[in-house]
């Protein structure tokens, strides 16, 4: 029988008699890496990691990412409590969650970051947690960041020019940015990466000075594509650049293996790093997706560039493991079309879903 009737014949059944069917049908599967008790989605997806946003708040105001004035602060009521998001956490991880990717707008601003990273660190089944920060507030948290148990730090860094990073982030500046890199870098982290938002017109030719800091420190560099967000309408067709403008600024960069993550990876010669090359709008990477979103505001979110969402606020246990088994079995098969044109139907900014 086709694979689509089955699935049209699926989707007439009330959600819990089709979740629980599937997993009659082993939808709980051994993984590759030997898991068990991960949840697939429809598309044979097995959804491991759960990025969390636990405030849309930021102490920037980068141009691709949220609007110059900042976001109105949403009632306390109506945000995810702490309380909530360690029972989500526990759901996520009995359904096969393993990794933990704690996001913002900028998670570093939360009073309570270091308490909420401890606690999910510690929850049975959580293998790994990072954190996705733009580094200014490292310096004071990086130490109580790692004891807490947060084991790799991203940090956002598009420029090395004093005047450009103020220009994109708006109210910040580049030293701010390079003392949160070196505190990252002296805390033990096991892998610090920089994110480079790749822009037409305003970083491409720092393409190979950015590279170079694979060589000078112990770090991966990963280029990301500009995603055309909803309200991030500052940029122009130029400005949306492919990742393969990076491969033909670095001659010198070798392919190396993946390592299971969404980067195509390259190695400088004498690098202690990678370069990975992250491809949303050119070649996007939806089939090998093992993501769910879980937005400060409580909402579950299967895909980023999508509108739906699966609210678990104010739920009991039982409840929001259902929203749980709805968003995974909800994820769409792609992201559709991205482009200038055509922009994320995500329905929010970046800050507020967590990029
Ligand atoms: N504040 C933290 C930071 O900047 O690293 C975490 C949140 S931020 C939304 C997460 C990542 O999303 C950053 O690396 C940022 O550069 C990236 N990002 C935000 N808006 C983007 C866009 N329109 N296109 C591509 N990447 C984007
Ligand atoms: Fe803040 Fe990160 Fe968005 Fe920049 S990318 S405005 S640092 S949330």
């Amino acid at each position: 029988m086709q694979k689509g009737f089955v699935w049209f014949i699926i989707s007439l059944l009330p959600l819990r008699a089709r979740f629980s069917g599937a997993r009659r049908e082993n939808r709980f599967v051994e993984t590759y890496t030997g898991q068990e008790g991960t949840m697939q989605d429809r598309y044979g997806r097995s959804i491991t990691y759960l990025r969390i946003s636990v405030t849309e708040l930021c102490n920037l105001r980068c141009r691709y990412c949220m609007p110059a004035e900042g976001v109105e602060k949403k009632k306390h009521e109506s945000m995810l409590s702490e309380e909530e998001l360690i029972r989500a956490v526990r759901i996520a991880a009995s359904l096969g969650i393993r990794k933990l990717r704690i996001t913002g707008g900028e998670p570093l601003v939360k009073k309570n970051i270091v308490s909420i990273c401890e606690q999910t660190a510690a929850v049975p089944g959580i293998q790994e947690l990072c954190i996705t920060t733009n580094g200014v507030l490292l310096p004071k948290l990086a130490q109580p960041l790692r004891q807490a148990g947060v084991r790799r730090v991203n940090l956002s860094l598009d420029t090395l020019d004093a005047e450009k990073y103020a220009y994109i982030s708006r109210i910040g500046t580049l030293d701010a940015a390079l003392a949160g890199l070196d505190a990252a870098l002296n805390a033990g982290f096991e892998k610090v990466k920089l994110n480079a938002v790749l822009i037409g017109g305003f970083n491409d030719d720092e393409i190979p000075q950015l590279a170079e800091l694979t060589r000078q420190y112990p770090v991966d560099l990963r280029f990301i594509e500009l995603m055309p967000m909803y309200d991030s309408g500052d940029f122009g067709p130029e400005a949306f650049l492919p990742y393969t403008v990076v491969l033909d600024k670095l001659p010198e960069a070798k392919p190396v293996e993946q390592d299971g993550g969404v980067a195509k990876l390259y190695r400088l010669p004498g690098a202690q790093g990678n370069i990975g090359l992250i491809s949303p709008v050119s070649a996007h990477f939806c089939a090998a997706c093992n993501r769910l979103r879980l937005t400060a505001d409580g909402k579950l979110k299967p895909c980023l560039h999508a509108s739906d969402e699966y609210s678990i606020k104010g739920l009991d246990d039982e409840g929001m493991r259902r929203q749980f088994e709805a968003a995974i079995l909800g994820k769409p098969s792609w992201h559709g079309e991205l482009s200038v044109t055509n922009r994320s139907r995500a329905g929010r900014n970046m800050n507020e879903i967590g990029g």
